[in-house]
């Protein structure tokens, strides 16, 4: 059984029986600008998340939708003289581009806001014949917390703390509340507009989500997820813009959260500056090797940015890669495989599962795999015949078709790696003289050796990292 934690709880659950249908939808980008990799680990977290279930056996729906029109598309068009549409059209692009580099392939719809205005216009409405809704003239129609006293049961906050996430939008001193969002802006001369029977505007920023939710899912449905930053106020706004109009509760089942990724103690984020795209990631490391460092961390942790450990993921899915290759290790004079090595085989395959169906335990079922590889390894060393093995194959599925981490087959020149594996024997017995050495030979024909937690990094010498 799988166990997810649910953000609206706080604590684990029972997931759904596998077989169950999964609507899941995932706030997506605001298409005004490249995403760092902060943005990206949530994006492959979900895949992941998406494909286990599927791999279980879980039907799933998953959307997740695009930003399209906001105030830093409007305000990013304005600065560069662009018209807002060309803007979100190219980093949608881009975007989605990234997602497809990133292997991130699970996703079944990318909706855009502006392609529905007309569902968003039908909730607002409804909004406001239910009384939810008020005006603020000349400004907008503003949600008013005081009809829903829920609000706040996602976080732990409430709308008197709302002051340091409202949007430039939603600032208005005619508001009832502080917390109150605007739902729908009329629209300012050179402002995009879309007629509305209460009002010519564009929507405000928590309405598409429900509106695009409730066409496809209904008005309740099963996964929700995004970053943590979206639980307040975000979610919050979503689940009272959802519950006030439909009258159903819950909103959503299972609320799931990714954790931060910092650069130096702080938050990665675009205001801070302290950012790296996807784009320029993408330059140095292989899809395969980011993939593995988003999923080095569980999800709901932090994940640390350093280059290090960038650079382990590297070497990781290149011992990955190995492993695939050796897996079908037979030659004649192999001895068979022993019953107790048999067993302790199939008990980590378990493990590896067990970490996935604990709240996608993604580092744990990593450390396992390596234990695994480890293992098997060893046999081979003793010239053990490991090809009829089967967990190991399903263990390396899994890691191929959910976690996207089996990139192609390694191809150093066979002289090099000679060297290298002659230096990691020398390094291993203490001897750094000959490693040092023997780096030197490696260097001469064009490689570079580097040392990290999961063995030696090889890179050609003008930067392109060796694996397919
Ligand atoms: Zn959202």
């Amino acid at each position: 059984m799988i166990q997810i934690y649910n953000t609206l709880t706080k604590r684990k659950e029972e997931f759904l029986a596998p077989g169950s249908k999964i609507r899941m939808f995932v706030c997506g980008p605001t298409v005004y600008d490249y995403i760092h990799i902060g943005n990206a680990r949530t994006f492959v977290v979900f895949d992941v998340i998406a494909k286990y279930l599927r791999y279980r056996g879980y039907g799933v729906n998953y959307i997740q939708n695009i930003t399209d029109i906001d105030d830093r598309i409007i305000k990013r068009a304005q600065e560069t003289g662009q018209n807002w549409k060309e803007l979100s059209e190219k980093f949608e692009k881009i975007f989605l581009d990234n997602m497809k580099s990133l292997k991130v392939d699970s996703v079944d719809k990318y909706p855009r806001a502006t392609d529905h205005i007309p569902e968003i216009i039908k909730q607002v409405r409804t909004l406001i014949e239910k009384g939810n809704a008020y005006l603020i003239e000349d400004d907008g129609y503003y949600f008013d917390l005081k009809t829903f006293p829920e609000y706040g049961k996602l976080s732990g906050r409430t709308s008197e703390m709302a002051d340091d996430a409202v949007s430039r939008i939603d600032e208005n001193s005619k508001k009832r509340d502080r917390g109150d969002f605007c739902l729908w802006k009329f629209s300012k001369e050179g402002e995009p507009s879309w007629p509305a029977d209460f009002g010519a505007g564009r929507p405000g920023w928590h309405i598409e989500d429900t509106a695009i939710t409730e066409k496809y899912f209904g008005p309740q449905y099963e996964i929700h997820g995004g970053g943590q930053d979206l639980i307040f106020p975000h979610h919050e706004a979503e689940i009272a813009q959802q519950e006030s109009a439909s009258g159903l509760k819950p909103f959503v089942k299972y609320w799931l959260h990714v954790g931060f990724l910092v650069n130096k103690g702080g938050k990665m984020s675009k205001s801070l500056g302290n950012f790296l795209t996807i784009e320029k990631a993408l330059e140095k490391y292989s899809p395969e090797a980011l993939r593995f460092y988003f999923l080095s961390a569980h999800y709901r942790s932090l994940l640390d940015y350093t280059e290090e450990n960038l650079k382990q993921a590297e070497v990781a899915i290149t011992r990955i890669a190995e492993f695939k290759n050796r897996l079908r290790f037979y030659d004649q004079n192999s001895k068979p495989i022993n019953i107790d090595d048999v067993k302790e085989i199939e008990k980590m395959h378990d493990e590896i599962f067990e970490a996935m169906n604990d709240d996608f335990n993604t580092p744990k079922a990593i450390g396992v795999l390596f234990d695994l590889i480890h293992k098997i390894n060893n046999l081979i060393d003793k010239n053990i015949d490991v090809s009829q093995l089967t967990p190991p194959i399903a263990a390396l599925g899994l890691f191929d078709s959910v976690f996207g981490v089996v990139g192609g087959e390694v191809k150093i020149a066979k002289e090099v790696q000679k060297l290298i594996d002659e230096r990691e024997v020398a390094r291993k017995e203490g001897d750094f003289a000959r490693a040092d050495e023997l780096r030197e030979q490696i260097k001469n024909l064009g490689y570079e050796v580097e040392d990290t937690i999961y063995g030696p990094l090889v890179k050609k010498l003008h930067n392109a990292i060796v694996t397919n």
